[in-house]
């Protein structure tokens, strides 16, 4: 990439989240990482670019120093911060405007400081020997699978938090504040239970309602995501016609609606068993007992039979991309509310003495000595501001792991290409390779701990409200 050579023709509008706007190269795998900022939000707007480079300069540290070593090498890809020419960037930013969806037009994207992210592109996965001369492009499932376990802190003071997983909980609230028109019935915990049944219907739920935790691209172009006005059947039927090429044998006589429910059952039990995959790690096939005790490890606000979740086995193979996630969400073991004193202490100490800020490395820099502070923080509370320091640090790196997505990109190397399948009994099917990585790692600020806890009490109490009316 020439970055004095840039042409906004090159580049499309692939997606965004919150906080950034993705473009996507229409040649090579690469795609560029926007910011956005609020209107309103004039600090942002008059970030210099230096400022706006030092910002992205400390995703991609802490993306590489602290994220990547505690959720593993291979699931994590390398950026590069990058300055672009400003004029490439405003044209950019007119050409994508009609494609982005109306819910996130609250946001603009970055067009002063001409500073991005650049950063492979992981829908369309590295073609592999076998896989170039493939004629099907290649799948990619995008799930946020947001927090797996549910907390058992002694300092939480509502009980219903050890019972209802805290993204079941948020649906209600964020019901009843507009942020969506229908409950999603997915469960995080069902997801990250380990056990195949529980996690297909997870994913089952997930493809039902996508909302904001479900993608699946095509080549790299986005064919299913959320749709709060959308015909769902209909919408279903659409994705496995385009799945069916992948999950079918092409001399299938399956009718329409069987080989529907084919596709998707075949597609849930591929993603499946990627999450669950080990890879070429040598101590593979070891499972690691789940890190609560039992009966902690399901919610009950799931729809799950409760049969399936009393004799589910528990486990997660080690070293899994779903057990890096959990392992690293676990860094959060006090829960907001035993974090909040700890998190006035560091205030109050910042406050006293300011420079101090910099020695606890509170905004970075993310290198391996805050990773240091991370994983030797000491086990109980001392009443240093050491100890106070070390759990803030943790909880945030909790809370980048509880933001995160995975991506699972699968390519077919089927053998079968051309074969006249109504020769063979029983067809075979294509095979496939999946890569699976992870993405979205920003550092969440330090000062939006004291909004977490705000938070939390809202999302809580309305749970308890909805449900518990008489309470
Ligand atoms: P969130 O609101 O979840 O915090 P965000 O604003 O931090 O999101 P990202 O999640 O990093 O932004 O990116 C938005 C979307 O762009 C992702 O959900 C994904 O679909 C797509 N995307 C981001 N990075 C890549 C990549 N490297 N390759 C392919 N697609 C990507
Ligand atoms: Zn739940
Ligand atoms: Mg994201
Ligand atoms: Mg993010």
């Amino acid at each position: 990439m020439e970055l004095d050579k840039m042409d906004e023709n090159d580049w499309k509008y692939h997606g965004e989240g919150n906080k950034s706007l993705v473009v996507s190269h229409v040649q090579h795998a690469r795609v560029l990482r926007l910011l956005k900022y609020s209107t309103e939000d004039a600090e942002n707007s008059h970030k210099t670019t230096e400022q706006a480079f030092r910002h992205i300069q400390n995703i991609v540290d802490y993306s590489q120093n602290v994220m990547k070593p505690l959720l593993g090498e291979k699931f994590i890809h390398n950026g590069e911060a990058v300055k672009l020419p400003l004029d490439f960037v405003r044209q950019l930013s007119l050409k994508v405007q009609q494609e982005r969806p109306e819910s996130r037009c609250d946001k603009v994207m970055d067009t002063l400081s001409g500073c991005a992210l650049c950063l492979p592109n992981l829908t369309q996965l590295s073609s592999c020997c076998c896989c170039s001369r493939e004629h099907r492009p290649p799948l990619c499932i995008e799930i946020k699978p947001k927090c797996g376990f549910l907390p058992a802190s002694r300092h939480i003071t509502k009980d219903i938090k050890r019972k209802v997983c805290r993204f079941c909980m948020h649906q209600h609230f964020k019901l009843a504040n507009g942020k969506w028109k229908r409950l999603s019935h997915y469960c995080p915990l069902d997801l990250f239970s380990g056990n195949k049944q529980r996690m297909s219907l997870a994913i089952k739920h997930l493809i039902e309602e996508p909302q904001n935790n479900f993608n699946i691209f095509k080549g790299g172009e986005c064919i299913y995501t959320c749709n709060d006005d959308a015909d769902v059947l209909q919408d279903l039927d659409e994705l496995a016609q385009h799945l069916r090429p992948y999950f079918l044998p092409s001399g299938s006589l399956l009718s329409r609606q069987q080989s529907s429910k084919v596709v998707l059952n075949e597609l849930i039990q591929v993603i499946v068993s990627a999450l669950l995959s080990t890879w070429d790690c040598p101590r593979s096939g070891q499972l690691r007992k789940t890190h609560l005790s039992e009966g902690r490890v399901t919610c009950e606000a799931s729809l799950l039979h409760r049969d399936l979740l009393r004799n589910g086995n528990h486990c997660l193979p080690k070293d899994c991309v779903l057990d890096k996630i959990l392992s690293t969400q676990m860094l959060d073991n006090l829960d907001i509310e035993g974090l909040s004193p700890l998190f006035k202490r560091v205030e109050q100490h910042l406050q006293m003495f300011p420079k101090e800020r910099c020695r606890l490395q509170m905004d970075g820099p993310y290198n391996a000595s805050f990773l240091e502070k991370v994983q030797n923080c000491p086990a109980e509370d001392d009443g240093s501001i050491e100890y106070a320091v070390g759990k803030v640090h943790q909880y945030r790196v909790a809370m980048t792991a509880k933001d995160c997505s995975i991506m699972v990109a699968i390519a077919t190397c089927g053998e079968d290409d051309g074969l006249d399948q109504s020769l063979e009994i029983q067809p075979t099917k294509p095979r496939f390779t999946c890569s699976v990585s992870i993405l979205d790692l920003d550092p969440k600020p330090y000062e939006s701990i004291s909004h977490q806890s705000r938070l939390d009490y809202k999302i809580v109490n309305h749970y308890l409200r909805r449900t518990q009316p008489n309470n």
